[in-house]
Parts: C-alpha cells; sequence; structure tokens
C-alpha cells in the first residue's frame, strides 16, 4: 500500500533491522527500543491492524511469534517477554499496518511499566456481561 511506513520496509524501500523473514512476515528492531530488543513482527501483506485479518491471515502471522519471542529473550538473556498489539487509534496505534510488539523483559530495570487497574468482582454482572458477547462457535 502507497503512503505506508511498514509497507516500504517491507519492500525494502526503507532500511529496517531485521530480526526475521519469510514468505509472509517480517520481524525489524522497533526505532524506539522500548526494552532493549524491542521488536516488531509484522505481516509482509497490508492489513491495517489485526481486526481485519481473517483467520488464514492472522494464523500465518502469529505462527511465528513463540519462536522469535523464544530466540529475543535467549539472545538478550531477558526474564521474560510482552507480546502488544495496539487496535486503532484509541488504543495507541499509531502505524496503521499490523503489528506485533515483542518487548523483552529485564525484571524490575527496564523501564517499561504496564498496570490495569483491577475492580473487585461483581459476579453478577460478569455473568450478564457474558449472557451480551457469548459467541457462535465458528
Ligand atoms: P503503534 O504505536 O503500536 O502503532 O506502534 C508503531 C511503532 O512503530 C512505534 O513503536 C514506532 O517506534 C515504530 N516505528 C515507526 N517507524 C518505524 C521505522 N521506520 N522502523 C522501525 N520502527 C518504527
Ligand atoms: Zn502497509
Amino acid at each position: 500500500m502507497s503512503d505506508c511506513i511498514f509497507c516500504s520496509i517491507v519492500a525494502g524501500d526503507i532500511p529496517s533491522s531485521i530480526v526475521y523473514e519469510d514468505e509472509d512476515v517480517l520481524a525489524f528492531l522497533d526505532i524506539t527500543q522500548v526494552t532493549k530488543g524491542h521488536t516488531l513482527v509484522v505481516p509482509k501483506k497490508h492489513f491495517r491492524n489485526l481486526l481485519e485479518m481473517d483467520e488464514v491471515a492472522s494464523a500465518a502471522l502469529f505462527a511465528k511469534i513463540p519462536v522469535i519471542a523464544q530466540h529475543l529473550k535467549e539472545q538478550l538473556g531477558a526474564s521474560g517477554v510482552n507480546l502488544i498489539s495496539n487496535m486503532e487509534a484509541s488504543a495507541g496505534q499509531t502505524v496503521f499496518h499490523t503489528h506485533v510488539h515483542l518487548l523483552p523483559r529485564f525484571d524490575d530495570k527496564d523501564g517499561l511499566h504496564i498496570s490495569f487497574d483491577a475492580n473487585e468482582p461483581d459476579f453478577p454482572v460478569l455473568a450478564q456481561l457474558a449472557d451480551q458477547l457469548r459467541m457462535e462457535t465458528k
């Protein structure tokens, strides 16, 4: 897709620091390196984000995630890895070509802070919400 920076990276038109490449997927270092080894895994084909991808395309992308994450963890001596994929601007997406962030973790000293505001569980509300959201098996 023209005007897509990640399509330009996939095409080799702009430089990137490639970690892994195959027929379907490219993984390269995020220029901001939120933690050491911060990597973006993208499908070579353009999709706006994961919400646009069907089962086949998303399966091809996610099939490679464990092996790339394991490789980063081992090579960098990380203690863990976070996986984040922002979908749409309200979720923090700034580049509109599907990408999965892999963020190697180095215990308490890597500067990345992810926190959730946990609420007390309300089981009747959970049951009602599940009734509303329950899906047919696909
Ligand atoms: P998001 O905010 O989830 O859409 O993430 C987009 C990411 O793309 C950001 O973390 C940017 O640092 C990263 N990024 C933008 N341009 C480049 C580039 N040319 N090479 C590598 N990473 C990039
Ligand atoms: Zn693209």
